[in-house]
């Protein structure tokens, strides 16, 4: 348990630009590299510019102009958040690592364009390289070749989940159209081996098959038109099928014809507003999101899971993805997957299946601590010799079902420590992607390739993704960040572990805190953080009233509130804040958070519209744990003396406000 992991030294640039000459070596040798590469394209060519353009008035005004606007530029951008500095705490956003930064403007120079080889050369090929690192992170099986994982990157996490939505209804909806085109090109499903395996062919029966049994199906649909009529047969097939898909006929359409109620998306209480944009973009709708309660850890709760699951097969309500939370937005916190996943099977098995989705836009590196360089999972007990709370064994459990989940968001640009813009989403099997594809899937060319053995034409990123051009820098930066920084315990895992570790001083450091300002305030954590993100619940001590808790918070987070307006330099410390809504609390949790933040009984069962506001601490930044003084004392000291000033000067205004009130 090394607190001063040197591995971080080399990692990033530093709080005070430590590493500044590395980072101007490697620039410098891009650039220079980059010039070379222009010159030897074709250096029988003569320059175009002449020598004499250096005394043109034109050209030194350009020139000028130029060097004038960068000047100003680079003075603006000091209205930027420091998220490099350890004296941050606010947003998902930190220091960056320096590989990846380089490989950004690096790759930036080449200006690669994802979407298809032909547009970015080698960048899409690192694209892939770099989906298949986080889907062997996530311990998807890369040995069946028939179901091998892919991954690709997207611009975020909200684009990545937009994406999951539309692939996951695709897929979940494909069997519909599958066997109506059957019947539309004459080939009776009623009297095939579809019945053998499906049983009877009802809208319900077709909207209820499992993730994993779709591909096979249009598999055996195609063998029995080729059966059937050989290579014509599977291409008017192909085509009917096309034209009975949601994507063709769109949703109104498509579940009049089939006279079945539009499916819902379930979600934690917890999940991140993406989800909500999603469902107005696929044309579900807001209204067709189940939120799930959470339980008192803000973790979705697997007994409402199961209750709503319940009345949705009551009601004969298709259900078309669940989706868990891999670190909550806001509290950091995880769903338990391995509950999904189970009442997944369970309720497959009484005939309603579901897609599982996990949103791990925040929390998805952190499974780079779990992983061994073998790619096995560390056990529970390798993992408490590591920290001294971290994993809890629901953690652990989440964590190891990830492997069974069909999709994953995942954010390079949060936790990865790569610059803007970089998300990834991932994907369980790729044969799915077929389903995506913009253009006609499959050439027909061969009639004994029309069965879905045509090769997948991943590369064309264009065709399957929902992104048209795309950065191919960002592949390049996140892929020499993994190529540095394998996404397992021995490398990219230090850089999460030390992140872990100051977590738990954080958590430690709490503690003795909250001993410390007894007298002047009741401090609490609403619950015990799962992660890195950290939040606290301020009460001014004696004080019985929400808007009273609420203002002074309020009046608290001022003093660490991020302003485009003003110098950065006049804030101690940055952070966040979130709001614990009523809304999302069961009653026993509003109770016990009652209790424990001192506010007056029923307070918040009282007010369906209450919340309290709480400080949000995100704990990725690597140099916590540093001395920053002669006294020993870290960031996470620091922060703690810092905040009881904080308090203590606020509840001296509340104070001699009350009084001037009598
Ligand atoms: C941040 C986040 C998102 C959105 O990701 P962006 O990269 O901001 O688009 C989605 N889900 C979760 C859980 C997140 O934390």
């Amino acid at each position: 348990m090394n607190e001063h992991d040197p591995t971080i030294d080399a990692a990033f640039l530093g709080p005070m630009a430590e590493n500044a000459g590395l980072l101007e070596e490697w620039m410098v040798q891009a650039v220079r590299d980059y010039a070379y590469w222009r010159r030897n394209l074709h250096p029988e060519d003569k320059a175009v510019m002449g020598a004499a353009r250096e005394f043109d008035l034109e050209y030194l005004k350009v020139k000028a102009d130029t060097e004038d606007a960068l000047r100003r530029l680079a003075a603006r951008m000091k209205r930027s958040v420091p998220w490099f500095s350890p004296r941050h705490m606010g947003h998902m956003a930190s220091d960056l690592l320096m590989p990846a930064l380089v490989g950004r403007v690096l790759g930036t120079l080449y200006n690669p364009n994802n979407v298809s080889t032909d547009a970015a050369g080698a960048a899409v090929e690192m694209e892939l390289e770099v989906g298949m690192d986080l889907a062997r992170m996530f311990g998807f099986s890369t040995a069946d070749q028939t179901a091998m994982p892919w991954g690709h990157l997207t611009s975020g996490g909200s684009v990545a989940n937009y994406e999951a939505l539309r692939s996951m209804e695709a897929l979940r909806l494909y069997p519909l159209a599958l066997v109506a085109g059957m019947r539309d090109a004459g080939l009776a499903p009623e009297h095939t081996e579809m019945t053998d395996v499906l049983g009877e062919l009802t809208s319900w029966r077709l909207i209820n098959v499992c993730v994993d049994d779709v591909m096979p199906l249009h598999a055996m649909a195609m063998q029995i038109a080729l059966n059937n009529g050989g290579g014509d047969a599977v291409a008017t097939l192909h085509k009917a099928v096309e034209n009975q898909r949601i994507e063709a006929i769109g949703s109104v359409e498509f579940f009049r014809r089939h006279n079945v109620a539009q499916p819902v998306l379930l979600a934690p209480v917890s999940a991140h507003y993406s989800w909500a944009k999603g469902a107005k973009l696929v044309g579900l709708g807001t209204h067709q999101i189940v939120h799930i309660d959470v339980d008192e850890r803000m973790r979705m709760d697997a007994q409402s899971l199961r209750e709503n699951l319940e009345r949705l097969l009551a009601n004969k309500t298709p259900v078309l993805a669940a989706i868990s939370v891999y670190g909550t937005t806001e509290f950091g916190t995880l769903d338990p997957v391995h509950a999904v996943v189970k009442a997944r099977e369970e309720f497959a098995e009484r005939g309603l299946a579901f897609g599982v989705h996990v949103d791990a836009a925040w929390g998805g590196y952190l499974v780079s601590v779990f992983r061994d360089a073998d790619d096995s999972l560390c056990s529970p007990e390798l993992m408490s010799e590591r920290f001294r709370y971290f994993p809890s064994s629901e953690v652990y459990e989440a964590t190891r079902a990830l492997n069974q989940v069909d999709s994953i968001t995942v954010d390079p640009h949060k936790l990865g420590f790569i610059p803007y813009p970089a998300g990834a989403l991932v994907f369980r099997n790729r044969e799915w992607a077929r389903l995506q594809a913009q253009a006609a899937p499959y050439v027909f060319d061969d009639q004994t390739q029309a069965i879905s053995d045509t090769p997948l034409a991943l590369e064309d990123l264009g065709r399957y993704v929902l992104e048209g051009s795309k950065p191919g820098s960002s592949a390049i930066s996140v892929a020499v960040a993994h190529d540095v920084f394998p996404l397992n315990c021995d490398g990219f895992g230090k850089i999460i572990a030390q992140t872990i570790r100051a977590s738990e001083v954080f958590h430690d450091k709490f503690l003795a805190f909250t001993d410390e300002i007894r007298d002047v305030a009741t401090v609490v954590m609403p619950f015990e953080p799962d992660t890195n993100i950290v939040c606290i619940a301020l009460n001014p001590a004696g004080n019985g009233d929400l808007d009273t808790a609420n203002r002074f918070t309020r009046n608290v987070f001022d003093s660490m509130r991020f302003s485009a307006d003003e110098p950065a330099q006049l804030r101690d410390f940055i952070g966040s804040f979130t709001s614990f809504d009523q809304s999302r609390m069961t009653n026993e949790v509003a109770r016990r958070f009652e209790r424990e933040l001192q506010l007056d009984a029923g307070t918040l069962e009282r007010h369906p519209e209450a919340h309290v506001f709480v400080l949000r601490h995100t704990l990725m930044n690597p140099w916590l744990l540093r001395p920053i003084n002669d006294h020993g004392k870290d960031y996470i000291d620091m922060y703690f003396e810092f905040l009881a000033t904080q308090i203590q000067m606020q509840s001296s205004v509340c104070l001699t406000s009350t009084e001037l009130q009598q």
